[in-house]
């Protein structure tokens, strides 16, 4: 049978590399993008007229537009096997505003389209969120270190998230533990989200991936690394077998401390 993966925030960068490497490998492809013309130009570079790469329009940051996805998957009887949480800013200035926006795209859009995805994730199906070095805990005070790693619900993330929101626009921040990296923050936040849920369901392999330093829009023209070796080990953990590790955070295929 035919394997399916949907991948977030792959018109272009690592994303699309994924979407690449997964065609290749034999699986089909949705390949979601927040303008369907983007996507559907990404889609024809992959694969040519092949309806096994398709091109979804998906906002992950709009709740309608989640929800609208989600009603297709219902109405087409989608079974995944792979959802790639790929999606992701990174802003240029600090302050509160950049805060929000980043953790909406990083942090809740990648929330919002697990959960609202979750029932069509076949059992011993894999779940990457794309999460970066930046994330590890080793960059927040220990008071705020171990409120992460206690995060066993939403609700604290959601809280933990304001928090940091509120700290920068009182000027708190750094006398509270948080780095002066909206960036930073919601790739440990995304870290704390991919051990809950590999918690809540056991059934998934769940895995936060950091792809290294990558020459995209994002990651600049002097990354070292190419976006297909960047999507590599995305790619490893898409296609774990099902005595795979879950909870995890890997770089590599190797697994590097939260
Ligand atoms: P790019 O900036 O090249 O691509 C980001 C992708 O995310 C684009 O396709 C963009 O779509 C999409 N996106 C942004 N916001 C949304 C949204 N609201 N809904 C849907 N799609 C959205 O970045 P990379 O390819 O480098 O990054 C991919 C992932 O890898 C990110 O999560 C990033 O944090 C992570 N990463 C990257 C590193 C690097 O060095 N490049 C290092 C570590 C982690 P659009 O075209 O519409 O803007």
């Amino acid at each position: 049978m035919l394997q399916t993966a949907l991948v977030t925030g792959a018109s272009r960068g690592i994303g699309l590399e994924v979407c690449r490497e997964l065609h290749r490998q034999g699986y089909v492809v949705l390949l979601g993008a927040r303008q369907l013309d983007l996507g559907e130009r990404a889609a024809a570079e992959i694969a040519a007229g092949d309806s096994d790469v398709q091109a979804v329009a998906l906002d992950v940051c709009s709740e309608q537009g989640v929800a609208a996805l989600a009603e297709r998957a219902r109405r087409e009887d989608w079974e995944l096997d792979v959802l790639v949480n790929n999606a992701g800013v990174s802003l240029q200035s600090f302050g509160a505003d950049v805060v929000m926006r980043t953790l909406a795209t990083n942090v809740f859009g990648a929330i919002r389209v697990t959960d609202a995805l979750l029932p069509f994730l076949r059992t011993g199906a894999r779940v990457v969120n794309v999460s970066s070095g930046m994330g590890e805990l080793s960059g927040l005070g220990a008071e705020l270190r171990r409120r992460f790693e206690a995060v066993r619900d939403r609700a604290s993330l959601l809280e933990l998230s304001r928090e940091f929101e509120r700290d920068v626009r009182s000027g708190r921040h750094s006398a509270r533990g948080w780095p002066t990296s909206a960036y930073a923050v919601s790739k440990v936040a995304l870290n704390a989200f991919t051990r809950l849920l590999a918690g809540e369901q056991p059934r998934l392999r769940v895995n936060a991936v950091c792809p290294g330093w990558v020459r995209t829009e994002m990651g600049g023209s002097s990354a070292p690394r190419s976006a297909a070796e960047g999507a590599a080990g995305i790619v490893w953990a898409a296609t774990l077998p099902a005595d795979g590790p879950s909870g995890g955070f890997f770089r590599d295929a190797h697994r590097i401390p939260w």
